[in-house]
């Protein structure tokens, strides 16, 4: 038998076949439980009226009360539609319907005092209301009337089927009318119910779709918000737990001589403090006999590439492999040059695997690699490929891993009967909240602190009406020896017109600075991967004193002269993104800039970015201002994550909540690692159900 949660909508009186079928389409909403969960976005006061005469303002909703007095259809074709006059004591507003006019007529027609709910809107100097809410006044309405009443989320197809706000509403209240403790089952313990002084599950769906009080309504969003993150969390540390205890890891119990000679006489600077703490959490993950799986957050610039090479050159030290995945062709070179030279006196063997490795070459490294000869290999996407078979293989480096998926990070995973040691490192940095749930199952390091000598860089926002003093700017800079980036975005959808401003503005900048005083180079997608090095050759060399390119040099590119950071439209980059690119300058010794061009008028969202960017360095401050923005769904790697199938939390504003709960979870799993007590049985059944739905998407790393 379906339990009521799996009962189908279908069921719900007032909903029949075809409003089913749109709830389904644009809301996937099939169950009770679907239904129960599809929550309010707000409250509005529904106790009070206005007067027609206070109508003033655009796009603000309005509650009236008051009598039909006259009722038409205007127009022709599909231009007709349906005015009503709705009279108060003050004066006289029109309703007006272009669709499901024939429905609302029959209403309209009865000699009744009406409500009218709806958004106002201003049509040659007078106001009127589109489409607006309508009941008739009875006591039986009167008494719904609640001062918090819920306010849910519509689309055009659902309210032409009659599902607007109140339509959903008027289901929830037939749904909310049915539920029982027996049918509504307790999903958290009494000692979770008391410790965090929650309110019981049903209590919290009725008060959550139909308030009483404000108080209730709070007490419910927090009981489910709670919930919602408490499982979350329970999930994650559990396959932290699991990870921990079945997945066996190799033991690098050696600091041998390869490690030892390296730090004793070839570290290029002394490491940071934070440097080093990570570097012995490493260690200490890589003795511990399980397997790691660990994330290492720093912003740009910190000195990750050196940490990992210290823990590869550990896993060196006991006769493992070790391989560092980069996500661009350009980044994957840069690591192999710097970490080839850094190795150099040791006498290790270095390889670079990229899609653009020749034929010949490649065998040659497969080879190698199956011989167990090559100790380090770097590469980009093709590191996963079949073909590419190890010996030993003990470490897998990641870095800047938001551009991988899941499924590419599990196919490494498997390059070797025991997975090897996972070493992950972002340089985006993200809010605590979102790693906490991204990663609640990894376990993560900070390098929280830059190399010593690094001077702040200076961001400016420029508007496109002060670019000749950009212009004059960079001449100066480059006077004084420095050289310049100047980024334009790529954005797929218009990959047309984006060339075309790149095109644009390369041609532009030869007028502004033209040969043979000044070289520009250029770098973009469009290059062969021979062009593009070609160009970033010529700018490393210092033989072009300026470097367009549109994203491509995003990430890791590290060119210490390189002092100015333009940006040409960089209303159009997210904050991430924009903080990514500024990381490539403030890398050598002279003082950087950071320039944001954009247009004169900007949205309240891209203001927001810019002065943002202007006032703070700090990445972590800047991540949570995205999230702000942004919401989690656009941030990168949450799609996959689990965190958009949050129905109720909200990662940006609920960061206390969850909190509470991954203490309330690692509390649990603390004195119950394996869920057997009785009381936790609850637990257990709806995890359960819980990972029917969800599949194992925290399985990562
Ligand atoms: P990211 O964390 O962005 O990957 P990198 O590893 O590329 O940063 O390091 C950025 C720059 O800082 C490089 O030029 C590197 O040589 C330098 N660096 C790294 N660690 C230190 C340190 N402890 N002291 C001084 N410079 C350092
Ligand atoms: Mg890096």
């Amino acid at each position: 038998m379906t339990s009521f949660l799996d009962t189908s909508i279908t069921f719900i009186k007032g909903i029949g076949p075809q409003k089913a079928e749109v709830l389904q389409k644009e809301l996937s909403i099939f169950t009770y439980q679907d239904f129960l969960t599809y929550y309010p976005f707000r409250y509005v006061d529904r106790t009070q009226y206005h007067s027609i005469k206070d109508v003033t303002e655009d796009g603000v909703y309005y509650q009236l009360r008051g009598f039909i007095v006259e009722l038409d259809f205007i127009g022709e074709k599909s231009a007709k539609r349906l005015v009503a006059k709705l009279k108060d004591s003050t004066g006289i507003i029109e309703l007006v319907w272009f669709q499901g006019a024939k429905w609302m007529v029959d209403k309209l027609k009865a000699e009744t005092e009406f409500v009218v709910y709806g958004k106002a809107s201003q049509f040659m100097g007078r106001f009127n209301m589109a489409h607006p809410e309508v009941n008739k006044v009875t006591d039986e309405f009167l008494i719904h009337q609640s001062a918090f009443q819920a306010v849910y989320y519509s689309t055009e197809k659902l309210k032409g089927r009659g599902l607007d706000s109140e339509g959903i509403r008027k289901c929830q209240r037939v749904l909310n009318s049915q539920l029982t403790p027996q049918v509504i089952i307790e999903t958290l313990t009494p000692t979770l119910l008391s410790d965090f002084n929650l309110l019981p599950k049903i209590d919290a769906l009725k008060q959550i779709h139909f308030p009483d009080t404000r108080l209730m309504l709070e007490k419910a969003k927090f009981r489910l918000k709670f919930e919602e993150l408490f499982y979350v969390q329970l999930r994650l540390l559990r396959s932290n737990l699991v990870r921990q205890h079945i997945t066996q890891g190799f033991v690098f119990s050696k600091v041998g001589e390869v490690f030892n000679t390296f730090y004793a006489h070839h570290l290029p600077f002394e490491l940071t403090n934070a440097q080093k703490r990570v570097v012995k959490e490493i260690r200490a993950d890589m003795c511990s006999g399980k397997q790691m799986s660990r994330l290492v957050q720093g912003d740009v610039g910190s000195g990750k590439t050196l940490v990992a090479l210290l823990s590869m050159l550990l896993a060196i030290d006991n006769n493992y492999q070790t391989c560092l995945m980069a996500p661009t062709e350009i980044l994957a070179k840069q690591h192999f040059e710097t970490i080839s030279n850094l190795v150099k006196p040791l006498g290790l063997s270095v390889a670079l695997l990229t899609g653009s490795t020749k034929v010949k070459e490649r065998r040659e490294i497969l080879e190698k690699l199956q011989s167990g000869e090559i100790n380090i290999l770097i590469g980009t996407h093709a590191l996963i490929e079949d073909a590419v078979q190890f010996n030993q293989l003990g470490l897998v480096v990641i870095d800047e891993q938001h551009r991988f998926g899941v499924a590419q990070r599990a196919k490494l995973h498997k390059k070797n009967t025991q997975p090897p040691h996972v070493l992950i490192m972002t340089a985006t940095p993200i809010p605590r909240t979102l790693a906490m749930t991204l990663y609640g199952d990894l376990d993560t390091s900070v390098i929280d602190e830059l190399p010593p000598g690094r001077k702040p860089i200076t961001t400016m926002h420029f508007k496109e009406n002060q670019r000749l003093r950009l212009i004059g700017f960079m001449k100066e800079q480059i006077a004084l020896g420095r050289q310049v980036y100047v980024v334009f975005p790529l954005i797929q959808e218009s990959e047309k017109m984006d060339y075309q401003n790149l095109q644009n503005g390369f041609d532009e900048l030869i007028r502004d600075f033209p040969p043979p005083q000044f070289q520009i180079s250029i770098v973009h997608g469009k290059l062969t991967p021979q062009q593009k090095e070609f160009e970033m050759q010529r700018f490393i060399k210092h033989e072009t004193q300026i470097m367009v390119a549109t994203t491509v040099i995003e990430v890791g590119v590290n060119i210490p002269n390189a002092s100015v950071m333009v940006i040409e439209s960089a209303e159009r980059f997210g904050l991430s993104q924009l903080h990514q690119l500024r990381g490539r300058v403030g890398r050598g010794a002279d003082k950087s800039y950071c320039i944001l061009m954009t247009s004169y008028k900007l949205s309240e969202d891209s203001k927001l970015r810019m002065e943002t960017m202007v006032r703070t360095n700090d990445g972590f401050e800047i991540s949570e201002v995205d999230l702000r923005l942004r919401g989690p769904g656009d941030l990168d790697g949450t799609q996959q994550s689990g965190v958009m199938d949050l129905k109720i939390a909200d990662l940006a504003h609920d960061a206390q909540i969850l909190q509470m709960a991954r203490t309330a979870a690692q509390t649990i799993l603390n004195e119950d690692p394996n869920l057997m007590n009785d009381e936790n049985q609850i637990l257990v059944h709806q995890l359960k159900i819980q990972g029917k739905t969800k599949g194992s998407w925290s399985k990562i790393g």
